[in-house]
């Protein structure tokens, strides 16, 4: 009860602060099976479903991109599209442009981008605010 009342007062306080919220649509049975229960706990699908019925409340929107778009390996900057990026490399140096990258903030960065770009508002590369679950 305690995680769904938390997940309810998160979608109400995104959708409140956000028009428009691009989300990749993980694999997350494949997560489930690398990382076990950690990814369970989250119940991201059961916070994306709620956060869906809030946002179309509100006349907010909730966009996914392609699962298959490598969000974490692409840099933000450049666009340059990393052979390989393990999953303990929460940091990584672009070999194209030298952007240090955060991996979080990078992935939020190429979400929003692709996400706005597939969704005919353009390239919003530019703005600094970023959200990634
Ligand atoms: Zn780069």
């Amino acid at each position: 009860n305690r995680r769904r009342d938390w997940q309810w007062k998160l979608a109400h306080e995104l959708t409140d602060r956000f028009d428009v919220l691009y989300f990749e649509t993980l694999n997350l049975k494949g997560m489930q099976r690398l990382w076990g229960r950690k990814i369970g706990d989250l119940a991201l699908a059961e916070f994306l479903s709620i956060l869906e019925w809030v946002a179309a409340k509100k006349s907010k929107r909730v966009v996914y991109i392609d699962q298959w778009f490598p969000s974490s390996k692409t840099c933000s900057e450049c666009g340059y599209v990393l052979n390989e990026l393990k999953l303990k490399e929460r940091q990584w140096s672009c070999p194209s442009c030298s952007t240090e990258h955060d991996r979080d903030l990078n992935a939020a960065l190429n979400i929003k981008s692709v996400g706005a770009s597939t969704d005919s508002l353009g390239d919003v590369r530019q703005s600094q605010t970023a959200i990634a679950v």
